[in-house]
């Protein structure tokens, strides 16, 4: 029989519905705030991703899906979303509509990598951009944003590691600086390491192998080298979310995985999944958009992994979510089955979830069902019933019954989910 790729997932019901509450809370959270759904292609020119994410990364270095298509053109199913987002907004002019903008997108990203728990080759990101404001309330309104939408899925226990990354032109400062630091452990490093070290320095500060850590563990920070303003910057960012009671974690080698950085950046970590994992990275990208060869227009933004957020849900939150909330429909009979039918489409137009019962189950049988997949109520119905306009309801949690009238089943499920 024939797998599915290495690295791929089947998202199947009921843990698809985590995906669909996690996705809910985004919309409801980043549109409230302003933010509009951008969808971009899942593949882009190969190019583009080179010059936004850096050449030197291990997103183009060793981790994408690049092809060439049947003209012989360079395409990469896309490993990121800030690129294609700031790719679409020069090219579609978004910069002659009033800034700033706020754009969210929720899809499939892809990356060459080691398969494990909460690492896969296609995976699922929700990412926020503020583009347009360079200000640190700009960062701290996107910050926001994402405790709130963590908020919204009843996660508490979350901390922001926030570093500073300097202006880019401190960024040639501090690569010497850390590169005369490691020489001395050179030997120490892993081989990918000893080749970050003469390409990009400040790479070796993101490897997860657990010597290169130890190397880099008292290494010195970017903020002893960055720019008086963007400390400045950082500071107020720091400031306001320590106003807002966001539980902060600065941390000097904080570097993340892409080139665009500037200033403020950071990551959440999930306790659930233990400290090297994160759930979400992200900062603030100024030179991004005129690096590809746009005006200079700044911008800061994040990307949560949506896979590894919903392995780490609170357990009350799925267990809402999972939960069976519908009215079992069991006709029993020829006409009966036909009143189920119209039974159904009448309660789904007023909001009721139903399940009918379309597999001709005896009632004993029925119930059995009822009881394994968990519905909370089943309403019957045979041709005595139907004769006086009414349907039994049987509620399985309380053990109780009694006859409704067909038109008030509505309103009987109304007052059940909102007491
Ligand atoms: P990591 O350090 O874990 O490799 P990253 O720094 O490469 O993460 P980003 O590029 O910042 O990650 O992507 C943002 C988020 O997307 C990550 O915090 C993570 O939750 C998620 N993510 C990244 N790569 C994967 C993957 N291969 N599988 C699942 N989720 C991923
Ligand atoms: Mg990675």
């Amino acid at each position: 029989m024939i797998q599915k790729p290495r690295g791929t997932r089947d998202i199947l019901p009921p843990e698809s519905r985590l995906f669909q509450a996690v996705e809910a809370a985004a919309h409801r959270v980043f549109q409230a705030l302003g933010a509009e759904e951008i969808r971009t292609p899942l593949f882009e020119h190969t190019e583009l991703f080179v010059r936004s994410v850096g050449e030197t990364t291990d997103i183009v270095h060793k981790e994408m899906y690049t092809f060439a298509d049947r003209k012989g053109r360079s395409l990469t199913l896309r490993p990121e979303g800030t690129a294609g987002v700031a790719r679409a907004f020069l090219e579609n002019r978004l910069d002659q509509r009033p800034l700033p903008q706020r754009l969210y997108y929720i899809g499939p990203m892809f990356r060459y990598e080691r398969m494990q728990r909460g690492r896969y080759r296609e995976f699922r990101q929700i990412g926020l951009e503020i583009i347009g404001a360079s200000t640190p309330l700009a960062d701290a309104e996107c910050i926001m944003a994402l405790w709130e939408f963590f908020a919204a899925l009843e996660f508490d226990n979350f901390t922001v590691h926030m570093n500073n990354l300097g202006d880019p032109e401190d960024r040639p400062k501090y690569a010497q600086l850390l590169r005369s630091y490691l020489m001395g452990s050179k030997d120490q490093l892993c081989s990918d390491c000893q080749r970050r070290l003469q390409e990009n320095p400040l790479r070796v500060l993101d490897c997860k192998v657990p010597t290169c850590k130890e190397v880099t563990a008292a290494a010195p920070g970017m903020d002893t080298v960055a720019s008086q303003a963007s400390r400045a910057h950082v500071e107020e960012v720091v400031s306001l979310l320590t106003s807002l009671g966001i539980p902060l974690k600065w941390n000097p080698r904080l570097v993340r995985g892409l080139d665009y950085y500037v200033r403020t950046v950071f990551e959440v970590v999930s306790p659930e999944l233990g400290e090297n994992t994160v759930v979400c990275g992200g900062g603030r990208y100024d030179r991004l958009l005129s690096d590809l060869g746009g005006p200079e227009i700044p911008g800061v933004g994040f990307a949560v992994g949506e896979d590894r957020l919903i392995d780490s849900l609170p357990p009350a939150f799925a267990a809402k979510v999972t939960t069976e909330v519908r009215l079992y429909l069991i006709p029993l009979g020829n006409e009966p089955a036909l009143f189920g039918l119209q039974l159904a489409r009448d309660l789904i137009r007023q909001g009721v979830p139903v399940e009918l019962e379309v597999g001709g189950r005896s009632l004993k049988a029925a119930l059995k069902r009822a009881d394994k997949r968990g519905f909370a109520k089943v309403v019957i119905f045979g041709e005595s019933e139907l004769a006086r306009g009414v349907v039994l309801v049987k509620d399985l949690r309380r053990g109780t019954q009694q006859e409704v009238p067909v038109a008030e089943l509505a309103k009987d499920w109304q007052r059940e989910v909102e007491p």
